[in-house]
């Protein structure tokens, strides 16, 4: 038990209990995302795969999702955000990267999450709040996923232009809201033959993600497949 742990002592967000931000006997009720859904139009879709009838050009390949944005993976998620700690991100990474192993062994008709040549791209800091110390804390889940499946990280996104908040707003209007916010940073078309996973933490109508992919595939990345701790 480090002098940390003493000062500020864990405890599971779910229900209290101490040593850790997320319980084995709380992540056991955690809801899984199921179905998995088709980034275009939402619907159920094996895998998360893009249907063959949604296709529309500058669109994700594909959107795997571990949770549903509710009880106890909500709040983990709040806490995060608002309270950057980098040991809940450390919890939250290695879940994720055990969510996606165990993915990978029980789909048997997508290899997608068996490559070996992702490069994970973090969603840069937004409209969302910045947190007190500055951190991006989905850009620190993100690095913990990367090292414990083996895959690079990397910011090849940055923030072009601040956004109003995104709380409130409908489909269309987030989608507005949004267009224009990302660019590429410098040096990212480096990195144009990688197949890219990029990481948000919630999915809610879909506009951040989507916007991201957009700006890579114009700029000519060809595969890009999105990843969210909850939706
Ligand atoms: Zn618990
Ligand atoms: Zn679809």
């Amino acid at each position: 038990m480090s002098i940390l742990d003493f000062l500020f002592p864990r405890r599971c967000v779910g229900c209290g209990e101490s040593g850790v931000y997320f319980c084995s006997g709380c992540r056991g009720l955690a809801k899984s995302h199921f179905p998995q859904i088709c980034p275009v139009c939402e619907r159920g879709s094996i895998d998360g795969l893009k249907h063959k009838w949604c296709y529309k050009s500058y669109t994700p390949e594909g959107l795997i999702v571990m949770w549903k944005y509710e009880g106890a993976p909500r709040k983990l998620i709040a806490q995060i955000k608002y309270e950057y700690v980098s040991d809940l991100a450390s919890e939250l990474g290695e879940e994720l990267a055990g969510f996606l192993k165990g993915y990978e062994r029980s789909s048997l008709g997508c290899p997608l999450w068996a490559k070996d040549k992702f490069l994970v791209v973090p969603i840069p800091l937004h409209w969302k709040r910045k947190n007190w110390r500055g951190f991006n804390h989905t850009e620190e889940v993100a690095r913990v996923l990367g090292s414990n499946m083996g895959w690079q990280v990397e910011n090849l996104l940055e923030r072009a232009r601040p956004t109003k908040t995104q709380v409130g707003l409908k489909g269309k209007e987030r989608r507005k809201n949004i267009q224009g916010v990302f660019g590429l940073s410098p040096g990212a078309l480096a990195f144009r033959d990688f197949e890219i996973l990029l990481f948000d933490d919630v999915w809610t109508t879909g506009s951040t993600v989507l916007e991201a992919t957009r700006v890579l595939k114009e700029a000519g990345f060809r595969r890009v497949w999105c990843l969210t701790l909850a939706r």
